[in-house]
C-alpha cells in the first residue's frame, strides 16, 4: 500500500503516532508538509515563529533523508494540495495527528471530505497531548472548566492508563511520482532589509529539543518546584518552542521526567510540579477544543462587557519595554530579543497591560502571537484570559499584580532586570525595582507611565461594573 503522512505540529520522526501508523501499513510513503496559505497569511508578521518553523522543517527534511526518505513541501490550501498529491502518488491512505483549534478542525474536515470523496482512507491519531479533552470528563460528562479538577482527573487517568511510547518502525521507501521540490524559502521572511527580524530564536529540531530535555532533567528539574517562578534563575526547561512544533513529543518529556523521579527521590517533587505544568498545556487544548469561542471573547462571558481603553502611546510603551516598571520592561525586552519570556513575567506583563493600562487582553494576545516562538493559540489564549481574570479558573479580578512587589519577590537580587534593562545596571540589588527612588546616572529610563495604585482602583471599578451589569 502507498501512504502519505501529513506533518503539522509533529515535526519529528521518533515517537510520532500517525507517522508510525502509516509506516506499519505502507510499503511506500510520501511524508509531506503543507505551507498553508491561510495560516501564513494570518501569521505573516510572526517572524520569529516562522523562522523557527522553517528551521524545524529543514531539520525534519535532513532526518528523513538520513533515513532514506524525503520530505515533500507543498504550498497552498491543504484540502486542494493533499488530494492532488494522493492522486499523483496513487496513495490509498493519508495519516495525520489531530489538532484542536477551530481553524485546524475545519481545515481537517475539508481535507478528510475531499480525500474520502476520492476513495482515500484517512487515519487521524492523538499525539499532540497525552489525553484529549474527551478523555478527561467530569462526572456529569462535561469538560472541566477549573484546572485543579482537570489536573486531578488527568493524574487518575494517567495512573490507570499511561500511554506507552510509539514502537519504532523503519520508514518505507519513497514514492517515485511524488514531487521533488526542495524546501522553499518563505517569501514572508524575505526582503525585509533593515527591518529584518533579529530575534535570536533557539536552535531548531529534534536533537536540540532532546539536549534541552536532558539538560533540564540533569539539573534544574530537581529544584523546579522552588525555582520555576524565578526569572533570574535558569529554572525551567525552555522546551515550549519544541513542544509547540512537536520537535519532541509530550509523552517522551513526561516519561523521561517520571523515570528520573523513580530513580532519584530528590527529583520527585520537582518533576511532579513540572508535569503539572504540562497538564496546563493539556487543559488549555481541552478548553479550546470544547469552547472555540474563547478565541473571540471572554470565557466568562460576563466580562465581555468590560470597558477597555484604546491608548496607542501606552500600548507602544508596553510593546517597547518602556513603561518605567522595570520587571515589565525586562520581560518585554526579553521577548523582543529571544522570542521567549519567563512564565511569571508573562503573567506580570499581561496583568500590567490589562489592569494598569486597561488595554484589551486580545491586543496583548495578538502581540504575543506575533513575537513568541512558542506562540500557540490554546496556551496563549488561556494565559491571557487567566491574567485578565476573564478565563477558566482565572485569578480573581480583585487580586491585581503589583508590578513593583512582583519584581522584588521573584527577582530579589535584580539580576533579571539588570540583564534586560541596561539603563538600570548601576542600581544594586532590589533597588533596581524602584528606580524612581534613586538618583539615576542615566535619564534614558522613563518614569512610570501610570500610577499603579490609581490604575488598580480603576480596574476594580470596571470589573465590578461588568460583573454587576452582567447580572
Ligand atoms: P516549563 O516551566 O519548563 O514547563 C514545561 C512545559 O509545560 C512548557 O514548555 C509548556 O509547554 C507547558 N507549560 C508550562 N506552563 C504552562 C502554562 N501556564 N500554560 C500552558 N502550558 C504551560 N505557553 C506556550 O507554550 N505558548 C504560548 O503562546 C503561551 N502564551 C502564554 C501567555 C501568557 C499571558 C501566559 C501567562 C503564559 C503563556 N504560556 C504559553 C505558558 C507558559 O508561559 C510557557 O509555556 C512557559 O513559559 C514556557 O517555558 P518553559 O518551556 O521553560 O516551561
Amino acid at each position: 500500500m502507498r501512504a502519505i503522512h501529513w506533518f503539522r505540529s509533529d515535526l519529528r520522526i521518533g515517537d510520532n503516532t500517525a507517522l508510525a501508523a502509516a509506516c506499519r501499513r505502507a510499503d511506500a510513503l510520501a511524508p509531506v508538509f503543507v505551507l498553508d496559505d491561510a495560516l501564513l497569511k494570518a501569521h505573516r508578521d510572526a517572524h520569529p515563529r516562522l523562522r523557527f518553523l522553517h528551521a524545524c522543517l529543514r531539520d525534519l527534511a535532513a532526518a528523513l533523508e538520513a533515513a532514506g526518505s524525503r520530505l515533500i513541501v507543498l504550498r497552498g490550501a491543504p484540502h486542494r494540495c493533499l488530494p492532488a498529491l494522493a492522486r499523483t502518488c496513487k496513495a490509498s491512505l493519508v495519516t495525520w495527528n489531530r489538532d484542536y483549534g477551530p481553524y485546524a478542525k475545519r481545515r481537517d474536515r475539508a481535507v478528510r471530505d475531499a480525500l474520502e470523496r476520492d476513495g482515500v482512507e484517512v487515519g487521524t491519531y492523538k499525539d499532540r497531548v497525552v489525553f484529549e479533552g474527551g478523555e478527561i470528563r467530569s462526572t456529569q460528562g462535561g469538560t472541566y472548566s477549573a484546572y485543579n479538577h482537570f489536573r486531578r482527573a488527568w493524574w487518575r487517568r494517567f495512573q490507570a492508563d499511561a500511554p506507552r511510547p510509539v514502537p519504532a518502525s523503519s520508514l518505507p521507501a519513497g514514492i517515485p511520482e511524488a514531487p521533488a521540490d526542495a524546501l522553499p524559502e518563505l517569501p514572508e521572511l524575505r526582503g525585509r532589509g533593515p527591518r529584518a527580524d533579529v530575534t535570536d530564536v533557539p536552535r531548531a529540531g529534534a536533537a536540540p529539543a532532546r539536549e534541552r530535555l536532558d539538560a533540564f532533567l540533569g539539573a534544574a528539574a530537581h529544584r523546579y518546584h522552588v525555582d520555576r517562578d524565578r526569572p533570574d534563575v535558569a529554572g525551567t526547561s525552555r522546551l515550549s518552542p519544541y513542544l509547540r512544533f512537536g520537535a519532541i513529543s509530550v509523552g517522551e518529556c513526561m516519561r523521561a521526567g517520571l523515570a528520573l523521579a523513580a530513580a532519584e527521590s530528590t527529583a520527585e517533587e520537582g518533576v511532579r510540579t513540572w508535569i503539572d505544568e504540562l497538564v496546563w498545556r493539556e487543559f488549555y487544548h481541552a478548553i479550546l477544543d470544547a469552547y472555540p469561542r474563547v478565541l473571540d471573547g471572554a470565557f466568562r462571558e460576563t466580562y465581555d462587557a468590560l470597558e477597555w481603553d484604546d491608548d496607542a502611546d501606552r500600548l507602544q510603551a508596553w510593546q517597547a519595554g518602556m513603561t518605567g516598571y522595570p520587571i515589565v520592561d525586562a520581560g518585554m525586552r526579553e521577548l523582543a530579543a529571544t522570542g521567549w519570556m519567563h512564565n511569571r513575567v508573562r503573567m506580570i506583563v499581561a496583568s500590567f497591560l490589562t489592569k494598569d493600562l486597561h488595554i484589551d487582553w486580545r491586543t496583548g494576545e495578538r502581540w504575543f502571537m506575533r513575537r513568541l516562538v512558542d506562540g500557540d493559540p490554546a496556551s496563549n489564549n488561556g494565559g491571557w484570559q487567566w491574567a485578565a481574570s476573564t478565563g477558566t479558573d482565572a485569578q480573581p479580578y480583585f487580586r491585581i499584580f503589583n508590578p513593583t512587589s512582583q519584581g522584588e519577590r521573584f527577582d530579589p537580587g535584580g539580576e533579571y532586570v539588570r540583564r534586560w534593562v541596561p539603563e538600570l545596571e548601576g542600581l544594586p540589588g532590589k533597588a533596581v525595582h524602584r528606580p524612581w527612588t534613586a538618583p539615576l546616572e542615566s535619564r534614558a529610563y522613563p518614569a512610570p507611565i501610570v500610577d499603579h495604585p490609581r490604575e488598580r482602583a480603576v480596574a476594580l471599578a470596571r470589573f465590578r461594573a461588568a460583573r454587576d451589569g452582567g447580572g
